[in-house]
Formats: structure tokens, C-alpha cells, sequence
């Protein structure tokens, strides 16, 4: 399987629920927003329950493709209109905002991660790419890839190309010299191969492939499997 990947001088990897689980934190995240904001904007709050804030920056996005990659954009402009209604300021909306990213950062890698990439660190360049908005400077793995892009930043979510290409860019690696690594079928797995990248699926849950689609090249639980594959 090694000479599979003996071409492989890169190794991108997705971020959340690839490397730590994702839905915990951000409903944390929610609940602790949500709490800050009775306290500094009850006239809110008493009008939208955080589901209803949740819909209506779901709809925000929907309506506003152009920055619809950026989850914190759009957070922050769907929740500056709704304190704008309720007789709030934007700063307000900014403060807010604060909050939440304090707590997304606080995610917890799955066991074997920082271990793991440090190994892999020894041979291969090491870059993050994410749709998602968490700020990997305040996060523990601040110091595990040589670079860390997020969709927000390049302008366009995966399964757009374009974080790829920025990585490649970057680095001076072609792509064609790149493994990426990822949970999602279509954004991680399906995107990448269709630059021509090699694939690896983390499936952490034992979930089943779509059938209509092609598998990835590897498919792992943990990224030891990987290690165990890649490094002699
Ligand atoms: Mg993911």
C-alpha cells in the first residue's frame, strides 16, 4: 500500500470531525452565545430563541451566496440585522461574534492526533484546509502544519478547488503531489480526487460509503492507521 503513495510529498487535511469532533463545540459554542446575549441583549433574545437565530442565519446565507463560505461573515451579518430590529448597535453583533469564536476554538483532537501529525510532520509538509470557522492559532494544534487555510480566507467552501490551490500556491508542491485527508465523501474525498489528489476517508464512526460514488483510495478510523501505512 506504501508505494501507493510513494509520490506523496503533501497531506492536507480537513479539520472538523476529520481530526476532532465538531458538533459538541459548536452547539457549546451556540448555548454560550446565546447565554451572553440575554445578558447584553434580553429585547433579542426575548424575540428569537436560538433556533429561530439559527434559521434566520441559515436563510441569510442562503440569500447571500457571494459570502455564504464565510461562516463567520455570515453569523455576524444575520445576527447584526436581527440587534439592529431589537434597537441594538452592530458592535454589539461584533462582541457577540467573540463569544462564539472563543468557544468554537475549543475543541478537543481526537486522541491520537497531535501525535500523529507530528509524525507525519518528519517527511511530509503539512497544511489544514477548512470549511469551517474555527481559528487554528487558538486551537491545539496550533503548531502540528507548516500552513492552515480556511474557506473564508481563499473565498470559496470545498468542494471548490480553490483551497487546494492555494495550498499548492503556497507551498511550491503541485497537486498532483498531494494526499488529502477528510470525513466528508463529497467535500473532502470527491473534491480532491477530482483534482487528481490522492484520498483518504476517516470514517471514525463506521458509517457506509455512498454506493454511487467512487471510494477513496485508503479509508481509516484513525489517522495511526495512516502513520501505520505511511511511515516505515
Ligand atoms: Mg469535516
Amino acid at each position: 500500500m506504501k508505494a501507493a503513495f510513494a509520490h506523496v510529498s503533501l497531506i492536507t487535511f480537513d479539520l472538523d470531525d476529520t481530526l476532532w469532533p465538531c458538533h459538541a463545540v459548536i452547539h457549546a459554542a451556540e448555548a454560550e452565545c446565546y447565554a451572553w446575549l440575554q445578558e447584553q441583549a434580553p429585547r433579542l433574545t426575548a424575540r428569537f430563541t436560538p433556533g429561530q437565530l439559527r434559521e434566520h442565519r441559515l436563510a441569510w446565507g442562503s440569500s447571500h451566496p457571494g459570502i455564504a463560505h464565510d461562516l463567520t461573515e455570515v453569523r455576524l451579518r444575520s445576527l447584526a440585522a436581527l440587534l439592529d430590529d431589537a434597537g441594538y448597535g452592530v458592535e454589539l453583533a461584533h462582541a457577540a461574534s467573540d463569544v462564539f469564536r472563543a468557544a468554537r476554538n475549543r475543541v478537543t483532537p481526537y486522541s491520537e492526533v497531535i501525535d500523529a501529525l507530528a509524525v507525519l510532520r518528519r517527511r511530509y509538509t503539512l497544511v489544514s484546509v477548512t470549511n469551517g470557522n474555527s481559528q487554528i492559532e487558538h486551537t491545539p494544534l496550533r503548531a502540528s502544519f507548516d500552513h492552515s487555510l480556511t474557506a473564508a480566507e481563499v473565498g470559496a467552501a470545498k468542494p471548490d478547488p480553490a483551497i487546494f490551490h492555494r495550498a499548492s500556491h503556497q507551498s511550491g508542491i503541485p497537486i498532483s503531489s498531494f494526499l488529502h485527508v477528510g470525513d466528508d465523501p463529497v467535500r473532502d474525498v470527491q473534491a480532491a480526487r477530482d483534482l487528481g489528489m490522492s484520498t483518504v476517508w476517516v470514517n471514525r464512526e463506521a458509517r457506509s460509503w455512498p454506493d454511487e460514488m467512487v471510494i477513496a483510495d485508503l479509508e481509516v478510523s484513525t489517522l495511526s492507521a495512516l502513520v501505520d501505512i505511511l511511515i516505515d
